[in-house]
């Protein structure tokens, strides 16, 4: 994705951080090693102010707050791995994270277990952080052994309320949030019917949406608070996402219904393998309004040449080269069954920097989609 930088890849799953993550991550630093931990740290001061400790602390906080949201994340992608749905890519921008499966759950069961695993460990994550904060605050008095205690009941503490907020907040009822997919996935079960179940979890993100925005309201135009702010921003961040997810769901059950044959061309041209390339460009390619042409040889279809294989011979040798050296074998051509739906091309062109994709019938080529014409018929779809 543009515009992210990968910081790590835990179990191939690339770690990725979004621009916006830097806003966040350096309020948070400024929040907490200047004003939180400071009056932590000197409870009896009247204007604590900010030291290299309290600001090692905020560093250290953050850094271990956004490994939470990491984990918590790790969570429903190794559900995902395991339910057998790839995971592309973690990313963490200005209100969280997201981790990006490479395609919906299939069954309520599945949508249900991976939507859960994030939230539980984030509860158990807040139990930990939360047993070492109340160990720690006992042991203190003690001062058994000469230990900074301050510090880490501070990081504990902070550790094990932010946990605890991940969990219940995530847990609301609303899609696109983990409490609304569990919701969803309920009640696809019940209804068996995805399209009402994902209708229902996406109203009720939106009514989550509604009410974190009237906290929003409330806290700036009642008690002054600007922190309201960002109460707002999250409102107006999930209605539009659970707005989209409910189109986004019209729209691939709309792709699912489209049959291969109804978006492949069935117009294209053959070239013989032993032509020479200079025969295929002033022959073929030239003249042909079209981009791609299958390579056969006796009668069945071997491969497929397109403008930018060209580049597999040095310009001025074209002559000298056959098509058949210079083609993409049909066993590595970018291909899809004839029986298939429009789902499969939509995961290849998603994918690939596939141009054009071979339909094959058995070991004959009866068409081709090309990306362009694809997303044409997609919108056309759609509308
Ligand atoms: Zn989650």
């Amino acid at each position: 994705m543009r515009g992210t930088w990968r910081i790590a890849r835990i179990m191939g799953i690339d770690i990725m951080i979004d621009p916006s993550w830097l806003i966040i991550a350096s309020l948070t630093v400024y929040s907490l090693g200047f004003f939180d931990f400071p009056r932590q740290l000197n409870p009896r001061a009247l204007r604590p102010t900010a030291d290299a400790i309290s600001i090692v602390l905020g560093i250290v906080g953050t850094l271990l707050l956004f490994g939470s949201v990491l984990a918590h994340e790790l969570a429903h992608s190794v559900m995902a791995l395991r339910r057998g749905i790839g995971v592309n890519r973690i990313t963490l921008f200005i209100f969280g994270g997201v981790a990006q499966i490479n395609s919906e759950p299939d069954t309520p069961a599945t949508e249900f277990l991976i939507a859960i695993m994030g939230p539980l460990l984030s509860l158990a994550l807040a139990a930990i952080f939360g047993a070492m904060w109340i160990w720690l605050t006992l042991l203190e008095p003690m001062r058994l052994i000469d230990f900074p205690y301050r510090p880490f009941i501070l990081i504990a503490s902070l550790l094990a309320r932010i946990n605890l907020a991940l969990a219940l907040f995530n847990l609301a009822p609303g899609f696109p949030l983990d409490g609304g997919r569990v919701l969803r996935a309920l009640l696809w079960n019940w209804w068996r019917d995805l399209r009402r179940a994902t209708l229902w979890a996406c109203r009720g993100g939106q009514i989550i949406a509604l009410i974190l925005g009237g906290v929003g309201a409330f806290l700036i135009l009642r008690e002054g608070n600007l922190g309201g702010i960002w109460y707002g921003l999250i409102a107006f961040f999930l209605w539009n996402a659970a707005r989209d997810s409910y189109q986004q769901m019209l729209f691939r059950e709309a792709v699912k219904n489209i049959p291969i044959s109804k978006i492949m061309t069935r117009d294209f041209s053959q070239v013989s393998a032993d032509a020479s390339l200079q025969h295929f460009v002033d022959g073929y390619l030239l003249p042909n309004r079209e981009q791609t042409f299958v390579v056969e040889q006796d009668g069945a279809a071997v491969g497929i040449i397109a403008h930018a294989d060209l580049q597999r011979a040095p310009r001025g040798q074209w002559g000298a080269y056959r098509v058949k050296d210079v083609m993409t074998p049909l066993a590595n051509a970018p291909k899809i069954a004839f029986d298939q739906t429009a789902t499969a091309a939509l995961a290849q062109f998603a994918r690939a920097e596939t141009e054009e994709i071979a339909v094959v019938q058995g070991a004959q080529i009866v068409g081709f989609i090309g990306r362009g014409e694809f997303w044409r018929f997609i919108r056309l779809a759609r509308r």
